[in-house]
């Protein structure tokens, strides 16, 4: 893949896109991960800067005013937004840059972005998906239904717009 190229990994909470791209990154060489700015709280483990930047909803709206975001997106209660900064950071590196985005925000890179590469990623069943969203052990009730019941809307009103499918079974 020549540099300069996006790569857009989509699909259901619990499915392990984390996993996934870290093991593109890391195996691959030549890809970053283009770090998101989100109004949730850490993970357990999650670093600043790494994972994420953990911002207020005030900070947020103040990066939205100032046109800091390429798209941001509302999901389970929280706000998700894409910085300008990130892509001109991982340009200048003259890397390939991979988006870990839920499918709204997918979708206007794939507009602003043409060539961009939409790759979806599904469980190998609801069951599964199920599984590794309790056993993660990090929502509250309420987001952990919203997480679930969410998924299989994503997978089957969305999923169709991306390149490719792939399961995640490992
Ligand atoms: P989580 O809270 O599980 O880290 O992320 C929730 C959802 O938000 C996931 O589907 C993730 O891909 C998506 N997401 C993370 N960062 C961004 C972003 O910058 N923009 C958009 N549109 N979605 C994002």
């Amino acid at each position: 893949m020549n540099k300069g190229k996006v790569v857009v990994l989509s699909g259901p909470s619990g499915v392990g896109k984390g996993t996934v791209h870290q093991k593109l990154i890391n195996e691959m060489g030549g890809y970053e991960l283009s770090v998101s700015v989100t109004t949730r709280a850490p993970r357990e483990g999650e670093k600043e800067g790494v994972n994420y930047f953990y911002r207020t909803q005030e900070q947020f709206d103040q990066l939205i005013k100032e046109g800091a975001f390429v798209e941001y997106a509302y999901r389970y209660g929280n706000s998700y937004g894409t910085l300008k900064s990130e892509a001109e950071r991982i340009t200048a590196n003259n890397h390939n840059m991979v988006l870990d985005i839920e499918y709204d925000g997918a979708l206007n890179i794939k507009k602003a972005v043409p060539d961009a590469l939409l790759i979806f990623l599904l469980p190998p069943s609801l069951a599964v998906l199920k599984e590794r969203i309790v056993g993660r052990g990090s929502e509250n009730l309420e987001t952990l239904q919203a997480r679930y019941g969410s998924a299989v809307e994503e997978m089957r009103e969305y999923a169709h717009y991306y390149d490719y499918l792939v399961v995640n079974d490992d």
